[in-house]
């Protein structure tokens, strides 16, 4: 697959996991935007590369999304929704206000930049829609119900849009599990997490970021013409572990 006349748009794509994804999609020659609220990271990864263009913006803001969109004026090959946030849930009383905003940036956006790119004729023949859900949309920790409905919808949302963009582009998503994104972050320090939080994988390491690009540029390539309105989640096996009362040790309560 050639990368190089493509052009990919990644949401969120300043740090971590977005971070990692659109420089890989540089250092394979395609051209990027990414749009996001942190402007000062945006400026200086945009000094270090020509071929990547930083939008400022919040995503979970309609008239932002519509402004970056009309600011690409080229057809999208790769549309990348990485960037989500949580608000928390039940037992920490997230408000409406927060859960809402929650499904703006994590669900709504999605779809809003979806369906502009469709209504302004914006998607390249053959594009790919690759959305960054998590493990968190199949399973839970207790007080997580703004990011874990967010990242439920998005994989409903993934297969909905596939039928309805059936021809235009191929729409699938990644479900990373617990990614150490230190190498992508300037709050995050690499390396900071203990033995046993990469011994409890059955891959036995955590996830990094580049385990994540890899999938999304496989996705959005020619090799993966037959897949589309899949999700494949990326955890080193940790959502499949099953673990029972005195199993390693572990005992509840
Ligand atoms: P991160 O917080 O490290 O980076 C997110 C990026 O998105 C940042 O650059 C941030 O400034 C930007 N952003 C946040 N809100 C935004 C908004 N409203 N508008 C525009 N930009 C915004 O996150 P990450 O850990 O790299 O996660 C990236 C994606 O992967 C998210 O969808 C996250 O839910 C998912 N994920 C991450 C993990 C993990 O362990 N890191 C696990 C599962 C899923």
């Amino acid at each position: 697959m050639n990368y190089k006349s493509k052009f990919a748009v990644v949401t969120g794509g300043v740090s971590g996991i977005g971070r990692c994804i659109a420089e890989v999609f540089l250092h394979v020659g395609a051209d990027v935007a990414v749009i996001d609220v942190d402007k000062a990271e945006g400026e200086e990864f945009q000094g270090l590369y020509p071929d990547l263009r930083f939008f400022h913006g919040d995503i979970g803001d309609k008239s932002a999304l519509e402004g970056f969109v009309k600011a690409l004026r080229q057809p999208v090959d790769f549309l990348v929704n990485n960037a989500c946030v949580g608000r928390k849930g039940l037992l920490s009383e997230c408000s409406w206000e927060d859960f809402e905003y929650v499904q703006r940036v994590g669900v709504t956006a999605p779809y809003y930049l979806a369906s502009l790119l469709l209504k302004g004729n914006m998607l390249a023949p053959n594009a790919a829609i690759v959305n960054i859900a998590s493990t968190r949309a199949f399973q839970s920790q207790e007080d997580t119900e703004s990011y874990t409905a967010a990242k439920g919808g998005i994989v409903a949302l993934t297969h909905a849009m596939a039928v309805s963009l059936a021809g235009k582009a191929r729409v699938n998503s990644v479900s990373p599990g617990w990614i150490d994104v230190g190498m992508y972050h300037k709050e995050i320090k690499p390396g900071e997490h203990s033995a046993q939080d990469h011994a409890q994988h059955p891959a036995k390491r955590m996830g990094k970021a580049e385990d994540i690009a890899g999938i999304v540029l496989y996705l959005c390539g020619d090799q993966a013409e037959f897949i589309t309105g899949e999700n494949i989640t990326v955890d080193g096996g940790m959502s499949k572990l099953m673990v029972y009362h005195g199993d390693f040790g572990w005992r509840l309560g």
